[in-house]
């Protein structure tokens, strides 16, 4: 992983806004970037895999419809979610 700068920090926030992300997942994620990679390998699995949204732990808890909601109710970008 490649550390990011402060300011691809913000565009990555901003975007995952863009996205509908809770910014909370958005902030965990790039924690990630600075995790060992024996720490990243441990961590429980993820919900909505593959969709290019990761939550953060707390997120994880919820039903990937409950999720999906979310990120639906949130999002601005014109492309629906999941993109798959
Ligand atoms: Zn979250």
């Amino acid at each position: 992983m490649t550390r990011l700068s402060p300011e691809q920090k913000l565009k990555f926030i901003e975007q995952g806004r863009v996205f509908g992300y809770p910014r909370c997942c958005c902030e965990a994620f790039l924690l990630r970037f600075d995790m060992p990679v024996a720490e990243l390998m441990a961590e429980p699995p993820r919900k909505l895999h593959g969709t290019g949204f990761v939550p953060c732990l707390e997120c994880n808890k919820k039903s990937e419809e409950e999720l999906c909601s979310i990120i639906k109710e949130n999002r601005v970008h014109p492309t629906p979610f999941p993109h798959a």
